[in-house]
């Protein structure tokens, strides 16, 4: 889907540039041309005024013979074709390249079939009277071959342009859509993950339900089923909880009712909750320092940080094993200290275990009640107060979290 859509916007941005680029080439082109004409103009107007003095007006007919045989003449016989007109018109003299024999008037473009030139033409005047013409003519054959070579530059610079924009418009397009693109993958890789967690209980409810029904008669082994359905609809139930908690906590604006909190009152609170579930499982809790540490902070996330941490204690560490937690201040930040003698996670899991549904050992993990969703929801929540969670851990040694969370921000 993404690639389609990469190589859709290449291409709109491909198919758009070609055409700014052909619009722009042919003004280019244009400009050119205007701007060339416009400079010879300039130069046979320029021409005609040092020509003029050098006509030689005697006898009412204009000539430039004596001109002619001078060494000014020289530069000017093979650029334009000079030629005198009389004041009806004719042509009497002509020098330099070969004209057309016609008098146009004061400055013009003439193209036809066979040839093409610029003309500039002035009247020459003695005593007040018009006794002829002044005319020079420039072919444009010139112009006309520079013009074409310029569209042919831009022609043959195209391709390569086209080219090296539709590379730079694919990687780009392809940066554009990278982070669209790894939100749509997780996205999709949460649904599904979702849709197989939420799978087992409803078909394990579904299953007991049925059984139930058809054994309801008797009332055998009901009891024993209804408190499967319980236990799984428990699971289902802690499990939309947490996906409802970790989409909350992914929106920027949900911790924004930050309160002032005494952490280490919130702490003790909820240590004090555990203390019996540690005592039934035989695990010796140890609480080696609570400082009281005030900070701005969400006190339900904060609680939810602590029991999901300390439920994982609780669940990775067999009987007869150790937890400790510790809270205390590390420079500008509170440090809170989890650490258990449970079963350890491996080195190549540490990266992973923050990430949803990640389950070091699906099964045992399961059983245990977890959803896989735990240490999302904590990391979650040690961003929104732009603190720092770090684990270390060794298998069957144990596991120690530091929960970093900056005092005042
Ligand atoms: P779960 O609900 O499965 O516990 P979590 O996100 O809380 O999910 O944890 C992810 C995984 O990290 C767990 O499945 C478990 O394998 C591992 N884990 C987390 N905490 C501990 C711990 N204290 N000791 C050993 N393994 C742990």
């Amino acid at each position: 889907m993404f690639r389609s859509f990469r190589w859709r916007l290449t291409f709109w941005f491909v198919t758009l540039t070609t055409l700014v680029y052909m619009l722009s080439a042919f003004g280019a082109i244009w400009l050119f041309h205007i701007g060339l004409n416009a400079v010879l103009e300039e130069e046979l107007e320029a021409l005609v005024s040092e020509i003029v003095p050098a006509i030689n007006l005697n006898g009412h007919t204009p000539n430039l013979q004596e001109w002619a045989k001078t060494s000014h003449s020289v530069p000017f016989k093979f650029l334009p074709t000079i030629q005198l007109y009389d004041q009806y018109g004719h042509l009497i003299e002509q020098h330099g390249p070969r004209g057309v024999p016609q008098l146009y008037a004061k400055e013009q473009e003439v193209r036809t079939a066979d040839y093409a030139f610029l003309v500039f033409s002035t009247p020459l005047w003695e005593n007040e009277k018009l006794i002829g013409y002044l005319q020079l003519q420039l072919s444009l054959k010139n112009i006309d071959r520079a013009t074409r070579q310029f569209g042919m530059t831009m022609a043959i610079v195209a391709p390569f342009l086209l080219i090296g924009l539709g590379i730079a418009g694919y990687v780009f397009s392809g940066i554009a859509a990278r982070p669209v693109e790894g939100s749509f993958h997780s996205l999709r890789r949460f649904m599904s993950d979702a849709g197989h967690e939420l799978k087992t209980p409803l078909s394990i409810i579904q299953a007991n339900a049925e059984s139930i029904e058809s054994e309801i008669s008797s009332q055998e082994s009901a009891s024993n089923r209804l408190a499967v359905i319980m236990r799984s609809t428990e699971r289902l139930g802690n499990l939309v909880r947490d996906l409802s908690l970790l989409s909350k906590m992914e929106s920027p604006t949900v911790i924004t009712k930050r309160t002032p909190i005494d952490l280490g009152q919130l702490v003790r609170g909820i240590l004090e909750e555990f203390e019996e579930l540690f005592k039934n499982k035989n695990i010796s809790l140890t609480i080696d320092q609570i400082q009281s540490i005030s900070l701005m902070g969400d006190a339900d996330s904060l609680k939810r940080l602590l029991t999901n941490l300390l439920e994982n204690a609780l669940r990775y560490t067999e009987a007869g094993g150790r937890v400790f937690v510790s809270l205390d201040t590390a420079g500008r930040n509170a440090r809170l200290v989890i650490k258990d003698t449970g079963i350890g996670i491996p080195t190549e899991s540490l990266p992973k275990i923050f990430d949803r549904f990640y389950r070091v050992e699906s099964s045992r993990s399961r059983a245990a009640g977890g959803s896989g969703l735990g240490l999302s929801i904590v990391r979650a929540i040690v961003d929104a107060h732009k603190g720092k969670i770090d684990v270390s851990s060794q298998v069957g040694v144990g596991t120690t979290f530091v929960v970093l969370l900056p005092i005042r921000h």
